[in-house]
């Protein structure tokens, strides 16, 4: 997976490379869809909802360029395997998800993995997590059409963020700089993500 999907598409971070091959996917997919864990797209994480692409993990985590005593924020926490790979990687991860089952679920197995870095939050993205605020890093995975302001307001100045911003089907994979209280974007990438949506399923 490591060679083929992610360093073979340009992915060169020791580090992320290190984690992601540390870090067992299958842990975070569905027992139907075990036998395909290591393979080279998303699957169904149950509640609608998907385990992005190994590649597009690496991708942002890559991104975000994560240091050891950072603390990130990731909305969308979906299966919890982004939030592992974080984990390997910085201080501490604090990911919130607005489906509770989901969010329990992977509490429940990055636990039962021995993660004690990781924090959860069931709730809405849009409003980020103030308690913990400022972030050195926030990642986005499940798409909004514009960023949120909280997010930019909960990023610490000179901190990355990494989000996938755009309409419901087509996206740009964009990170972001905090300068002056602005955000300043330094890359773009096409991509495909879930929207973000509110407790009533509505997107935006
Ligand atoms: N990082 C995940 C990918 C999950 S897919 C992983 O590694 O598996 C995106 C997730 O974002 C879904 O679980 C979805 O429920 C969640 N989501 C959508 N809108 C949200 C919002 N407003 N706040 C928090 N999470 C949201």
């Amino acid at each position: 997976m490591v060679k083929n999907q992610i360093e073979a598409r340009g992915v060169n971070d020791k580090n992320v490379l290190a984690a992601m091959r540390k870090v067992e996917r299958h842990h975070f997919v569905p027992e139907q869809y075990r036998q395909y864990a290591y393979a080279d797209h998303p699957l169904p994480i149950g509640e609608g909802q998907t385990i992005s692409q190994p590649y597009i993990v690496a991708l942002m985590t890559e991104m975000a360029s994560i240091k050891t005593q950072d603390k990130v924020l990731e909305i969308g926490t979906g299966s919890g395997y982004q939030a592992a790979i974080l984990a390997e990687l910085c201080d501490s991860v604090f990911t919130v998800e607005i489906n509770k089952k989901l969010s329990e679920k992977a509490g429940k197995i990055l636990t039962q993995l021995g993660y004690k870095n990781i924090f959860f939050k069931t709730g809405d993205g849009f409003q980020g997590w103030q308690a913990h605020l400022p972030y050195d890093a926030i990642l986005v995975t499940c798409a909004p059409s514009e960023v949120p302001e909280a997010l930019i307001n909960q990023l610490k100045e000179g901190g990355k963020l990494v989000i996938p911003v755009g309409s419901k089907i087509r996206q740009n994979l964009v990170l972001f700089r905090k300068f002056d209280g602005n955000l300043v974007p330094e890359a773009a990438i096409p991509v495909r993500f879930v929207p973000m949506i509110d407790e009533k399923g509505n997107s935006y």
